[in-house]
């Protein structure tokens, strides 16, 4: 007997054996058994879902001996015709290849002469969306009202191509994606039947891969057959296919977490030499802190997460939280679109481990503007630039007051040299050309007995404030340094720090020295 591929084989006969499409198949059983059966069908839905099968078990539905039955015997001379393709009045059409207005002229005529046998005349035609405009419209009439006894099943994975006017004509189903468990469960009864060993996860995968296509997935179960001998197993298609496979991902996350580059850059040179592609791994690990962002977000289905949730490591899952590994996320798409414009790979990759090693500490624009926002209220700043001239009071609506006992005096921030944000944009500026000198004066317009000058930043940070301070904490960092100018402000003594003070610091990784006056 000549080999067939598991897809062919394993091709559902029956209305119930059409996994993963109930609503579907409830649906034409209940017209088949009510004797309601229209003059055309329309099905859509993604590749291998089903759609084809679908068409023909309604053909020998129709066409079978004891029918129209819901329930067709598959052992009558029609059923088994129509199985082997081989039937002459169930014509199955291309309609990527039969797209022209002859094509269909040629179906028109047809349709006149009636069944060779049997009651129906059943016409499959797939891909219809592929049909020229004026092919369909040659259609139209027929598939209006077709001679008795005539069935149209069209099955298009485009349905938007497919015209309104065909469309209204048709009775529609819309086929779904068979979930990863449905698939998993097929692949379990064909290991069972074809007396095949196979691990779980090894069929769970495969059952992923296949991203909710049946017949993907059998294609690829035979491509993993052929190389398993009879026993499917995770490690050996990891290592056939150049997998990384999660405890490999799980290391890898660790190390970074752990701020371990070194780590990282070796795992990563493990991997490339194992034959592992970059994109692979990219793609694998963004798919890893995606399912980590699921776990904080508390989905636990294996499905979605792609692994029982007890499998993904606690350390880096504890160590993040959502917005960290959201950015994780965001790092790893961007660079899965860019790779494949790269120089090297293998360099980008590196990178983006450095990145993910001070991962932790990275502040996203939001809660920058927060902590800017924080520090304007703390120092009773305001919430619009303060320009040359303009006084805190005027403005002041901030929740600590600090200044009730003495009234801030009129700021003079400008040095001559334009507004308060005029003056933080260029102190950054200068922050990222130069490096201070420790002790050294820096020759500030206005006096600071608690100076941002003097906090020390790191680039990237300095980068993302750059980016805040554009976009969303001008105002409010500038207020900041307004307030925090103001020698009336803050005490030159020793003071207890105020907790959104400390917040700053914190979040700009500063601290607080004293200057003296002019
Ligand atoms: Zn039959």
């Amino acid at each position: 007997m000549p080999y067939e591929v598991t897809a062919t084989k394993r091709r559902p006969k029956t209305f119930d054996e059409l996994a993963g499409q109930e609503f579907v198949a409830a649906t034409l059983k209940n017209s088949l058994e009510s004797g309601k059966i229209a003059h055309a069908y329309l099905f859509s839905g993604p590749r291998g879902c089903g759609k084809t099968s679908a068409a023909r078990i309604l053909a020998r539905a129709l066409r079978c001996e004891k029918g129209p039955t819901a329930n067709p015997c598959g052992t009558c001379a029609q059923c088994q015709e129509i199985s082997r393709g081989a039937s002459m009045d169930v014509l199955e059409i291309d309609g990527a290849t039969n797209t022209g207005v002859n094509d269909a002229r040629q179906i028109k005529e047809e349709v006149l002469f009636p069944p060779s046998s049997g009651r129906y005349k059943v016409y499959i035609i797939d891909e219809v969306h592929m049909l020229s405009n004026s092919a369909f419209n040659a259609l139209l009439k027929t598939i209006e009202e077709p001679p008795p006894n005539v069935v149209f099943i069209f099955a298009t994975t485009e349905l938007q191509k497919v015209p309104a006017t065909i469309r209204s004509r048709c009775q529609q189903f819309n086929f779904r994606l068979i979930s990863v468990e449905t698939i998993t469960a097929l692949l379990r009864n064909a290991c069972n039947e074809m007396g095949i060993q196979a691990e779980d996860e090894a069929l769970f995968w495969i059952a992923r891969e296949s991203t909710g296509s049946c017949r993907d997935a059998y294609t690829l179960f035979d491509q993993v057959l052929s190389f398993s001998d009879g026993n499917i197993r995770t490690a050996l298609i990891r290592q056939k296919l150049g997998l990384v496979g999660l405890d490999k991902l799980n290391e890898f996350a660790e190390a970074c977490a752990a701020a371990n580059l070194g780590l990282s850059l070796s795992l990563i040179d493990d991997l490339l030499s194992s034959g592992v592609a970059a994109e692979t791994f990219i793609a694998d690990l963004a798919g890893y802190y995606h399912s980590l962002l699921l776990l904080k977000a508390g989905v636990t289905r294996e499905a979605l997460l792609g692994y029982p949730p007890s499998r993904f490591s606690n350390v880096v899952l504890e160590k993040y939280d959502a917005i960290r590994l959201e950015r994780a996320g965001e790092l790893l798409y961007v660079l899965y679109r860019d790779v494949r414009y790269s120089v090297s790979p293998r360099f980008e990759l590196e990178t983006l481990a450095s990145k993910l090693c001070w991962l932790e500490k990275w502040i996203s624009p939001p809660e920058l503007a927060d902590a800017a926002a924080q520090a304007r209220k703390a120092l009773g700043g305001t919430s619009r630039p303060l320009s040359d001239g303009d006084s805190p009071e005027t403005t002041d609506t901030g929740e600590f007051p600090r200044q009730t006992s003495s009234p801030p005096e009129t700021v003079d921030a400008s040095g001559g040299a334009g507004s308060l944000a005029a003056q933080f944009n260029r102190y950054m500026a200068e922050k990222t050309n130069t490096r201070q000198v420790p002790g050294e004066r820096r020759q500030t317009a206005a006096p600071a007995p608690v100076s941002a000058s003097d906090t020390s930043i790191g680039d990237a940070s300095i980068g993302d404030a750059n980016i805040a301070v554009a976009s969303t904490a001008d105002a409010c960092i500038a207020d900041a340094c307004a307030a925090d100018a103001n020698p009336a402000g803050a005490s030159n003594q020793e003071t207890e720090v105020d907790p959104a003070v400390q917040k700053v610091l914190e979040v700009f990784q500063g601290t607080i020295v004293e200057e003296s006056r002019k």
